[in-house]
């Protein structure tokens, strides 16, 4: 390992510390398990292939995974997300010509993009990065010319929010290089509008803030309605989050996510309000009467749920904040529709294993239709657990879950590096690189 990646847990602002569990050590069970992300590493080697010299800053950010309070974050309601241990890292080097060059770990050539173009979206991956330049020209920020390279462990499309990485940790470096300092209120919001106007996303605010935001073994209360939060800190005993990857993505999702946002809109409509909030004490003889009483279910439980978890939350009630998450998974597969018979199948049988087996609570977590469940388990049974969910998964769907554990992680971080000591990487065109510093 390059000596200045220093070990994530050792950085930044984080606080307080936290018993590490036995299966929070780094065990391997499917790749890129364990707290240190194996992509910094990745991306430095990536970087220095291709472009054949040491990167001079290494910026990364986590994904995230929401443990309860879904598809409330656009009805101003709570989020309860935390970083997870898997991150995105982007490593980069000034240039003296007015280029930006992008290389992903997954490709052979860079893209090359000038300086002196305007930009327009090209439906790709680039979009998340040169929106955020864009976001950060037009703001007068003194752009130069740079070599880019990323890497991830954060699967892509899975709901864990690889898209807020990518934009969180280009923005960090735009700051640092480009001369241009935000808040972190003003950083999330910029990260926001790019994935609206510049990717054509109209997400929340949620997955922005916990990349930005996070602070490691804390959860973050997001209150969406005024976008003031809280760190939430979790107490020694903490389960380990198990996280379940179906792997499935069915079709609809763009659509129904719309319609979802549409038919809360029409609940609010008929009530004659602008906000759920203020709402939660409705009858339920006048929730009934709404176009989309089902809907309007939801999003008043799921409010009150949120803030019974961060109650449990703090006083290490694993059974009670279990079963929160399990009436969460049930809302949102009965009420609001937006889960599916893989997300359904993990949910059941993390509950018919109980507590007895190690397992205290799951749900699905993210949008919804595929994606990822999440769960509260006992450190010392999580390979039992995994290995007889991805068994029976196998059977029923022909294929198992991934699946990888996490602590509440730190959030989106930047370095500069020392010396590098080990330059044994040729690059790609065989040349061992530049050596800056002895
Ligand atoms: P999620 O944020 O849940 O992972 P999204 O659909 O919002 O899913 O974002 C996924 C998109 O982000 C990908 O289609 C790709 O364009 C971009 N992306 C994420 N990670 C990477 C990566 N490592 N390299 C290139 N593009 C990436
Ligand atoms: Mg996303």
């Amino acid at each position: 390992m390059h000596s200045w990646i220093k070990p994530i847990a050792n950085h930044g602002s984080d606080e307080g510390s936290h018993g590490s569990a036995p299966a929070q050590q780094g065990r391997v069970m499917t790749g890129g398990f364990g707290n240190q992300s194996q992509a910094l590493q990745r991306c430095v080697e990536g970087f220095i292939r291709q472009y054949g010299h040491e990167p001079e800053w290494l910026s990364h950010a986590p994904g995230r995974v929401n443990l309860i309070g879904e598809h409330i974050d656009y009805n101003d309601g709570w989020v309860l997300p935390t970083a997870i241990d898997r991150r995105l890292a982007m490593a980069a080097r000034v240039i003296d010509r007015p280029e930006i060059l992008l290389h992903s770990e997954q490709q052979t050539h860079a893209r090359i993009f000038s300086l002196e173009d305007a930009w327009q979206p090209k439906g790709d991956w680039t979009d998340y990065l040169i929106g955020v330049m864009k976001a950060f020209l037009d703001r007068g920020a003194r752009p130069c010319g740079l070599e880019l390279s990323l890497a991830s462990d954060i699967p892509v499309g899975a709901g864990l929010s690889s898209s807020a990485a990518l934009e969180c940790s280009i923005a960090s470096l735009m700051e640092e290089l480009w001369e241009h300092r935000l808040d972190p209120v003003e950083k999330v919001i910029l990260c926001q509008q790019v994935e609206h106007a510049f990717v054509g996303m109209p997400c929340g605010i949620m997955d922005q803030s916990i990349v930005t935001l996070a602070k490691k073994n804390h959860f973050l209360l997001l209150d969406c309605m005024d976008r003031s939060h809280q760190h939430i800190a979790v107490p020694s005993n903490f389960p380990t989050l198990l996280i379940l990857d179906t792997k499935v993505k069915h079709a609809l999702v763009e659509g129904a996510y719309a319609r979802r946002r549409q038919e809360c809109h029409a609940c609010l409509e008929a009530l004659g309000r602008s906000s759920w909030r203020g709402a939660e004490d409705m009858a339920s003889t006048k929730l009934e009467s709404l176009p989309y009483p089902a809907r309007a279910r939801h999003v008043i439980s799921e409010m009150a749920r949120t803030l019974q978890a961060v109650d449990c939350l703090q006083k290490g009630a694993w059974e009670a904040l279990g079963d929160l998450l399990y009436q969460s998974h049930a809302s949102l597969r009965n009420d609001f529709e937006v889960s599916c018979p893989e997300l359904d199948w993990l949910v059941e049988a993390l509950q018919s294993l109980g507590p007895s087996a190690g397992v205290w609570g799951g749900r699905m977590t993210g949008g919804g239709f595929g994606g990822c469940v999440v769960a509260l388990v006992e450190p010392l049974q999580v390979e039992r657990i995994l290995g007889r969910l991805q068994s029976g998964f196998h059977a029923q769907f022909g294929h198992p879950p991934d699946g990888f554990v996490s602590t509440p992680a730190s959030g989106c971080q930047i370095e500069r590096p020392g010396p590098l000591h080990r330059l044994d990487h040729p690059d790609r065109f065989g040349r061992t690189p530049r050596r800056l510093s002895p």
